[in-house]
């Protein structure tokens, strides 16, 4: 037996409340509760260290595409770690990372083919970003350094990601330490920030967002957006040839559209990529959270000749890219991300999801009927459920009642795991959940609903 096998429940949860400070947590609640320690993982399920089953309504943080603990892809990773775990890509060439960008080539938009390699969604922004405006720096025109971004986006944690992002609550605190970035607003259609409605307004945000282009194109670098949703935002989202009217935007003011599909990649919008729905190349995309498949940390921030060439000169011209990080291209991350690309074909699973996609449509529309749901949104396998006070004004829950906690954590009692985004109920499963447990998922969802919003 292992060690770990041997600490307690007690134990574990003794150091854990010592010791480990969880991200986007209220520590101090954290202490006082009782906490569920996961141990293994099987498909679609978490199983905790009490032998609990927990249904992974949100794939391990919109991670998981093929279930915990796939046969083929711990095969690939234990292949792996017996031939090479690491070397580095300063200075050499690793085969896992060569094979894996050759196939996401195959894949990506077409024209995207080169791969800066990095390890989780927020590097690959930052990547993203620093590049664009070293592409226009080299281009000869340095003073084009700002950005223009949406209201609501996530693109991660790190400073400059944080910069591009529009979570007021999330990111006030860090302002002072921030570049200032445009804001253009968002297509959340049930609560249009201009006030208008989504079956007569044709679209009047791209009018607003084109006037911000063209007060500032003279200093814009690029625009960065997450595709068809955004996710951590509430699930938003966006109306069909939104992301088409950007692209042209982009064109033709020429700014560089990037595009962040680190949530919606690898499926989960029902095609590969979300930007493949409307056929939509952006300059630079940020790919990570389904790229292993949910087992390692990595990253990709992809981009077309035109940009990587920018950066091409002498030596002495310092037109290198001055940016990496020590675990880029890990070859037991790429192993897997490679197995899991084989899975997609292997399993059909795009062809798969689609039958589950059109339930989901079908199941959300009798949730809709509910008192307290006020809107919901869906992009492919992909959802969110808006709770509201009141479903006739769209009156919000004030955010400290925890009205979406209280939710999730209703579920948990019946063995599903979710986690909201503000009274928004998250469902983001593995794409591989099979129709049963999506059932299950949606009827627990709906009897939490229920029992919060209607005691
Ligand atoms: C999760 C997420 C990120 C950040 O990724 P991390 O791996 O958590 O740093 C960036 N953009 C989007 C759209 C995301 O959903």
């Amino acid at each position: 037996m292992s060690q770990s096998n041997s600490i307690s429940t007690e134990q574990l949860n003794i150091w854990d409340k010592r010791h480990v400070w969880h991200p986007f947590t209220q520590m101090q609640d954290w202490e006082r509760d009782e906490q569920i320690i996961i141990v293994k993982g099987e498909g679609s399920w978490l199983i905790d260290t009490e032998g609990n089953r927990y249904l992974d309504g949100v794939a391990s943080m919109w991670t998981n595409v093929h279930g915990h603990c796939r046969k083929e892809l711990n095969d690939a990773l234990k292949e792996q770690v017996d031939r090479l775990e690491h070397s580095t890509l300063l200075g050499l060439g690793s085969e896992q990372s060569i094979i894996l960008a050759a196939r996401l080539a195959e894949i990506t938009p077409q024209g995207l083919d080169r791969f800066f390699y990095s390890d989780n969604g927020s590097t690959a922004m930052e990547v993203a970003v620093k590049m664009a405006y070293q592409y226009q720096v080299h281009s000869g025109h340095p003073e084009r350094c700002k950005f223009i971004t949406f209201k609501n986006a996530y693109h991660g944690d790190t400073l400059g990601a944080v910069s591009v992002g529009g979570i007021e609550i999330y990111h006030s605190t860090f302002k002072p330490l921030m570049f200032e970035a445009i804001q253009a607003p968002v297509p959340y259609c049930y609560r249009c920030e201009l006030g208008y409605n989504r079956e007569s307004c044709n679209m009047k945000c791209i009018d607003v967002l084109e006037g911000l282009i063209e007060n500032n194109k003279s200093q814009l670098a690029g625009l960065v957006i997450e595709p068809l949703l955004q996710g951590a935002g509430g699930m938003i989202v966006q109306p069909t040839g939104f992301i088409k009217r950007v692209r042209e935007l982009c064109n033709s003011y020429d700014i560089l559209m990037i595009a962040d599909e680190v949530a919606t990649g690898f499926g989960r919008t029902g095609k590969m990529f979300a930007c493949d729905h409307e056929g939509v190349v952006p300059d630079i995309m940020a790919i990570s959270k389904g790229i292993a498949a949910g087992y390692l940390p990595l990253a990709a921030t992809v981009t077309i000749e035109k940009v990587y060439a920018a950066f091409l000169g002498s030596y002495s011209e310092l037109k290198t890219f001055f940016h990496g990080h020590t675990f880029t291209g890990n070859p037991l991350a790429c192993a897997v991300a490679l197995r899991s690309l084989e899975l997609f074909q292997q399993d059909n699973l795009l062809a798969e999801l689609q039958p589950k996609i059109s339930w989901l449509k079908a199941r959300l529309d009798k949730l809709v009927i509910m008192p307290h749901v006020g809107n919901i949104r869906q992009c492919g396998l992909a959802a969110g459920i808006e709770l509201v006070k009141n479903s006739k004004t769209g009156e919000q829950y004030p955010w400290e009642e925890r009205v979406g906690i209280q939710v999730c954590l209703e579920a948990r009692k019946h063995g599903v795991l979710s986690r909201p985004l503000g009274n928004t109920i998250v469902i983001f499963p593995p794409l591989v959940i099979s129709n049963s447990e999506l059932e299950l998922l949606l009827n627990v969802l709906q009897n939490s609903i229920r029992k919060v919003t209607e005691s």
